[in-house]
């Protein structure tokens, strides 16, 4: 298996693939001024195995569309909708966030939790708002700084691994100038991190090492998840995952 394969591998029996929680993604869909009961149309791109699609089906009328690169994590979500009886709701779509085959103005709603990163937070603002109507919204979390200073050995990594990593202010004036008007920021909490994201991971990598006995890649990508956790742990007060809510102008 190649490294792409093994995240898949490590990462598909998760019930998510990034930090959040049922109540996080309440939070932002009631922030938002729209009256549930009407029938709206939603895109959730980079959905994963879809722990935030199914909460919104619960609470919307209307049809969601749940996009993935992953065919994996698009298996479970569907497995999932049946079982809830939400498969009327949910359809899912395995396409790449950067080549949507979506209509000009389709979408009430655009959502995406934690996978804007993959194209990066200003692009994918601006690919994105084609596919919004007029007055809809596009709701995004997204790794972001909680204060302006902060520790040399997070700022590097982070700055490495994303330099788009920013404050509130600097992602919310980038969306400001591509069109966007804020209804609504917050930071997720720690429990959205620890207890629905990285401890069902580590619960998860004596089992994975067990599938790749003799893989150093495997090995390695546990380790990688390790360090990553154990910074979270050390650097918390510095960066955490923000929800924007903005409306299309
Ligand atoms: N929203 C989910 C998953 C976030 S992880 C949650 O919060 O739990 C990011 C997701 O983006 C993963 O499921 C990954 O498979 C998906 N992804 C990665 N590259 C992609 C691409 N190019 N297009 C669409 N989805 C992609």
């Amino acid at each position: 298996m190649n490294e792409f394969d093994l995240l898949i591998d490590l990462h598909k029996d998760g019930h998510r693939q990034g930090p959040g929680s049922v109540k996080d993604t309440l939070k932002a869909l009631n922030m938002l001024n729209i009256d549930l009961s009407k029938p709206m149309k939603i895109a959730d791109i980079g959905s994963g195995s879809g722990a935030q699609t199914i909460t919104l089906a619960q609470h919307i009328e209307g049809e969601i569309i749940a996009v993935d690169l992953f065919p994996e994590f698009l298996t479970k979500l569907n497995a999932d909708a049946s079982e809830l009886g939400l498969q009327n709701k949910i359809s899912t779509l395995q396409r790449s966030m950067d080549a949507l085959p979506f209509t000009k103005e389709e979408f009430d709603v655009i959502w995406s939790e934690g996978a804007v990163y993959i194209l990066g937070f200003e692009e994918g603002i601006k690919q994105w708002k084609e596919y919004l109507k007029t007055g809809g919204y596009l709701v995004l979390s997204e790794i972001t700084w909680l204060t302006n200073e902060r520790p040399r050995e997070i700022d590097e990594h982070w700055n490495t691994e994303y330099p788009e990593i920013a404050t509130a202010s600097s992602k919310i004036k980038i969306l400001e100038d591509n069109g966007y008007s804020i209804v609504g920021y917050f930071v997720l909490p720690e429990s959205s991190w620890i207890d629905n994201y990285y401890l069902p991971m580590e619960n998860r990598f004596e089992a994975f090492l067990k599938r790749h006995p003799n893989s150093e890649l495997a090995l390695s990508i546990v380790e990688t998840e390790k360090e990553e956790i154990r910074k979270y742990k050390e650097f918390k007060a510095f960066y955490s995952y923000g929800f924007y809510l903005a409306r299309k102008l």
